[in-house]
C-alpha cells in the first residue's frame, strides 16, 4: 500500500462548496507542499464527518505526487504499533517509521483518550519531529480537550506548544457530509 494511504481521495473529488467554512484557497496553498519543505503543520479539527480525513488523504496524494515521502496512519494504529515493538524490545527501530517521513500524517487524534506510555509516546513523535518534519492531524477535538485527552495537562500542554509553534490550523464547522443526503431531504419538507 503506498505510503499506507486507507483509501485515495484527491482535492478534485472535494466539494468545497459543501463546506464553506474551509478555506479553499488556504488548502489549494498547502497543497503546493511548501509548507512540507518549510517543515510546517497542519492541523484539521472538527466535528465527524466534515472531511478532515478526506482532506488530509488528499494532501498525502499531493505530496507523493510530488515525490516526497509520506506515511498515513490512525493515532489508534500508531499507537498500539508502537506499544507492540516497545513490548517487543525494537521501539527505536519502529520509530523511525514515525519519524522518517516528510510528511507524517496522524488521522483521527482524540476518539480514543492515551494512557500514560502511549501519552508520552506521542510526546516524543511531536518532539522529535518539531522543526525537522511536517506533521497533519486530524481532531475532533479542541486544544483545550488535549489535557483530558492525554491525561496530563502539562504534557498537552508542551505537546501543543511544539505543534502549533509553526502550524496552519483549519478549523471546520459545518454539516456532516454523510449525512448530506438525508439533509436535502429534511430541507425539502
Ligand atoms: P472526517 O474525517 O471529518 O470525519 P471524512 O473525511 O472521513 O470526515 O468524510 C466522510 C466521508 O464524506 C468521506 O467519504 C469523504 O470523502 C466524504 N466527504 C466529506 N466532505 C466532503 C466534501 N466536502 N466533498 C466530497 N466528499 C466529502
Amino acid at each position: 500500500k503506498l505510503a499506507h494511504l486507507p483509501y485515495r481521495k484527491t482535492l478534485e473529488e472535494f466539494d468545497f462548496s459543501f463546506q464553506p467554512s474551509i478555506d479553499e484557497r488556504m488548502i489549494r496553498e498547502l497543497a503546493t507542499m511548501t509548507f512540507v519543505g518549510r517543515q510546517e503543520n497542519v492541523i484539521l479539527l472538527g466535528p465527524p464527518g466534515v472531511g478532515k480525513s478526506h482532506l488530509a488523504v488528499a494532501l498525502g496524494v499531493e505530496a507523493i505526487r510530488q515525490g516526497l515521502s509520506v506515511y498515513f496512519v490512525s493515532l489508534t494504529q500508531m499507537m498500539s504499533d508502537l506499544r507492540k515493538a516497545y513490548e517487543e524490545n525494537r521501539l527505536d527501530r519502529r520509530m523511525r517509521v514515525y519519524l522518517r517521513p516528510k510528511l507524517l500524517i496522524v488521522d483521527e487524534v482524540g476518539y480514543m483518550p492515551l494512557d500514560a506510555v502511549a501519552a508520552n509516546l506521542f510526546f516524543h513523535i511531536v518532539s522529535a519531529r518539531y522543526e525537522r518534519g511536517s506533521l497533519v492531524i486530524t481532531s475532533n477535538k479542541s486544544f483545550g480537550e488535549w489535557g483530558e485527552l492525554l491525561g496530563d495537562r502539562v504534557l498537552a500542554t508542551a505537546v501543543l506548544d511544539r505543534l502549533l509553534h509553526h502550524a496552519h490550523i483549519l478549523n471546520i464547522r459545518g454539516n456532516s457530509y454523510r449525512l448530506k443526503d438525508r439533509l436535502q431531504l429534511a430541507n425539502k419538507d
